[in-house]
């Protein structure tokens, strides 16, 4: 199997007149998760640039949303409905995906092997929070009703919670086609399936081990760190804040975390839901401000719903991470994001 060595170091003898005094870029460790963020700022010279001008967002028409006359368009009955306070229309509902990616089933999770790799079953949950306005972009809703919609997805996670089969449950949104959204109506979705995703499972292990070691949470730090630094903080109430993280893995990437420890969202207080939907509002619309209405992924990191006791460890916290540059062969064959706006820059530009 040894082979011979090419002799080279005549030429790498030679690349060392090339070295330079500072460097261009810094990698950087996410305590949290261990992965590692390459800051790479020199590559834009202000944020502005990478800003999309111009750019127009196709709204599509009611007349083809299937989100308009749900049950006609083929829709589930809905397993939960909210109304605002004094109007009888709903304000939004929960039902199963048409085209589920996961569904419950009478059989239990059965294993088996295929070749080298283990399969199992897509049992689980797939399922829309359809908002009733089809032109109210997440941005536009008040904080009032943000908390509604929060409260609404606290409200099913519990009731998802309840199948001890499911090891995880995944609430996101997806805004425009460049962040994967295929309906134009607003909405949200729930995934829940039966193991814990590894992206997760980094997070949850390193910040287990940080508690075994530190008899403190990594998250809890981290939010001291950036209370105590001040220079990436977009906006702070008595609870919460939110902040570009220090190892953005994307330019104007938004943490909205409750200061104080809480492990999961679904057995967070009111007060401090409230609190979170004040936060993301502002949040929100400053980035469709600033941002010229970018498309733009927003997800709950949670702790799982198995193991309570030792995922307790972990702090949960919502990220927003808009679409400005696209991943390519270096970030997905490596894991490594090279974000080329340093946090403090994003954040003083999105304070301006
Ligand atoms: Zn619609
Ligand atoms: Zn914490």
């Amino acid at each position: 199997m040894k082979q011979k060595k090419k002799n080279y170091s005549k030429n790498f003898q030679q690349s060392k007149n090339h070295l330079v005094k500072e460097y261009v870029s810094e990698l950087r460790q996410n305590p949290s998760s261990k992965d590692w963020v390459a800051i790479a700022s020199r590559r834009v010279k202000k944020p502005e640039e990478l800003i999309i001008k111009n750019q127009k967002r196709i709204v599509v028409p009611k007349k083809n949303c299937p989100f308009e006359n749900l049950q006609k368009s083929g829709n589930k009955s809905p397993v939960l409905i909210k109304y605002l306070p004094n109007k009888k229309n709903w304000f939004l509902q929960i039902f199963e995906n048409k085209y589920p990616a996961f569904q419950p089933n009478h059989n239990f999770i059965t294993e088996k092997k295929v070749g080298p790799y283990k399969v199992i079953g897509g049992y689980g949950y797939h399922e829309l929070l359809v908002l009733k306005d089809h032109y109210k972009l997440l941005a536009d809703y008040s904080s009032k009703e943000l908390a509604i919609i929060l409260e609404a997805l606290q409200e099913r996670y519990c009731q998802i919670a309840q199948d001890k089969k499911i090891q995880y449950i995944s609430i996101f949104h997806n805004w425009g086609k460049l962040a994967g959204a295929s309906v134009y109506h607003p909405h949200l979705q729930i995934i829940a399936i039966p193991v814990i995703p590894s992206r997760l499972k980094h997070s949850l292990i390193s910040s287990y081990n940080y508690w075994r070691k530190n008899h403190s949470c990594v998250h809890c730090e981290i939010n001291n760190f950036e209370l105590k630094e001040k220079k990436r903080i977009l906006i702070k109430e008595k609870n919460v804040m939110a902040f570009s993280p220090f190892i953005s893995v994307e330019p104007f990437a938004i943490r909205i975390i409750p200061i104080k420890h809480i492990s999961h969202f679904e057995e967070t207080p009111k007060e401090i839901i409230n609190s979170i939907a004040i936060v993301l509002e502002k949040t929100l619309k400053i980035l469709k401000k600033k941002l010229n209405n970018p498309d733009f992924n927003l997800f709950i990191h949670t702790a799982p719903t198995v193991e309570e006791n030792k995922y307790n460890c972990y702090h949960w916290h919502i990220e927003i991470i808009p679409k400005i540059s696209i991943s390519a062969g270096f970030e997905l064959s490596t894991g490594i994001e090279i974000t080329v706006i340093d946090p403090n820059e994003a954040i003083k530009f999105l304070k301006s």
